[in-house]
């Protein structure tokens, strides 16, 4: 199955990263890993949005979102914003349960691949179903990125790296304001 290879995030050269951090200092370099920085050569085949969602859209004009959302809600999922790092209530969350869309309630993460990728954003290393999910190319800031929405009523998540753990090697850094956090009952 290669739903994820369709839109492969290529390698990024960890000698490159190395290099980096012996001439930017480790603070540059890994910064440059979790922004996508120019100078962190990612490169990828990400096609556009691919929509094999079986939900039925959710479609809201700006001003029914800004009703339903809080201002940073809205501000990171209807204007693809990015929550200040190491602010996200969801960060340093340890506790079972799921992660869904806070505009739609999609469920887009478990706990079970959430990891600590010390970047200072929550990261998963893959969403509970891709179908789930949407990649799209991300031009903005002068950098190449792939960006993750949530394929039901495209709110913006946060964007896709290349330097996860096993089995995907992939980081799925994610917005806290972004998820609703749905505690596991045992
Ligand atoms: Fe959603």
């Amino acid at each position: 199955m290669s739903k994820i290879g369709h839109n492969k995030v290529n390698n990024i050269s960890r000698r490159r990263f190395i290099a980096q951090t012996a001439t930017f200092g480790m603070g540059t370099a890994a910064a440059s890993l979790l922004a996508g920085f120019p100078f962190a050569n990612i490169t990828y085949a990400a096609k556009s949005p691919i929509k094999t969602g079986t939900r039925n859209k959710v479609i809201k004009s700006n001003d029914e979102w800004k009703r339903l959302l809080t201002p940073e809600q809205f501000y990171v999922t209807r204007r693809k914003g990015t929550e200040r790092p190491y602010s996200g209530e969801y960060l340093y969350n340890k506790e079972e349960g799921i992660y869904q869309c806070v505009c739609c309630n999609t469920e887009l993460f478990s706990s079970e691949t959430k990891y600590d990728s010390h970047t200072g954003w929550p990261s998963f290393w893959t969403p509970i179903a891709p179908e789930n999910i949407l990649k799209k190319d991300d031009y903005s800031f002068f950098m190449r990125r792939v960006e993750v929405l949530c394929s039901v009523c495209d709110a913006h998540l946060g964007h896709i790296f290349n330097d996860g753990p096993p089995p995907t090697q992939l980081r799925y850094c994610i917005n806290s304001v972004a998820l609703k956090f749905i505690k596991k009952v045992s």
